[in-house]
């Protein structure tokens, strides 16, 4: 049975999220939206992604969260920039009643990414979102850099939010092994095609 990996890039369409100049927020979740999905169908087989926008189109939060839990997704990962003054990478799972596994993947997610972005860790934290509390399945919202701090600078450079993107290459399989899904594997037989096109 396959994973169930629902991607949510935070705002869109009329809603740009944090701006910083012509820099938007929903921008730079897209982008990294895409990346992880590219990432995740292209190194794992037994993986199903579904993302809450695939353009720049405006999505209710409710739409978003009916969405995942029409589809049955079995992780909920939602991407956000911050903004307001400070720096760096923080996480946020719900506030109220969740799961082992919630804190457990958290922790992990939370973990890659850090170690992979160079910025302060902000920490792992609790909230009570929209996204986190009406998803069904474990849910995680990541606040990626600040627009309007010096981590712009790393946000503008796509190479960035790539590298962002292939630390979900490492923190899937972790993540996805101590849930219920014991059958992810890397797939040979694509990587071995990319490796002769070169
Ligand atoms: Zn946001």
């Amino acid at each position: 049975m396959a994973v169930k990996i629902f991607l949510d890039p935070g705002h869109g369409g009329s809603d740009p999220g944090a701006v910083n100049g012509n820099y938007q927020e929903k921008d730079f979740t897209l982008d990294i939206g895409l990346e992880c999905r590219r990432v995740l169908l292209e190194e794992y087989e037994g993986v199903e992604v579904k993302m809450s926008r695939t353009k720049d189109t405006t999505v209710s939060l409710s739409a978003r969260t009916h969405e995942a839990n029409r589809w049955g997704a079995d992780y909920y990962l939602s991407i956000h920039i911050n903004a307001g003054g400070g720096r760096g990478f923080e996480s946020y799972i719900y506030n109220g009643g969740v799961s082992n596994f919630t804190k457990v993947a958290q922790d992990r997610i939370h973990s890659v990414i850090a170690a992979g972005d160079g910025w302060p860790d902000r920490g792992q934290k609790r909230a009570n979102f929209h996204v986190l509390r009406e998803t069904r399945m474990p849910a995680l919202l990541t606040e990626n850099g600040f627009i309007d701090s010096s981590d712009l600078n790393q946000l503008k450079d796509p190479d960035f939010r790539k590298n962002w993107a292939a630390s979900m290459r490492k923190a899937s399989p972790r993540l996805l092994v101590s849930g219920r899904n014991l059958n992810l594997r890397r797939n040979p037989s694509r990587r071995a095609a990319r490796g002769s096109s070169k």
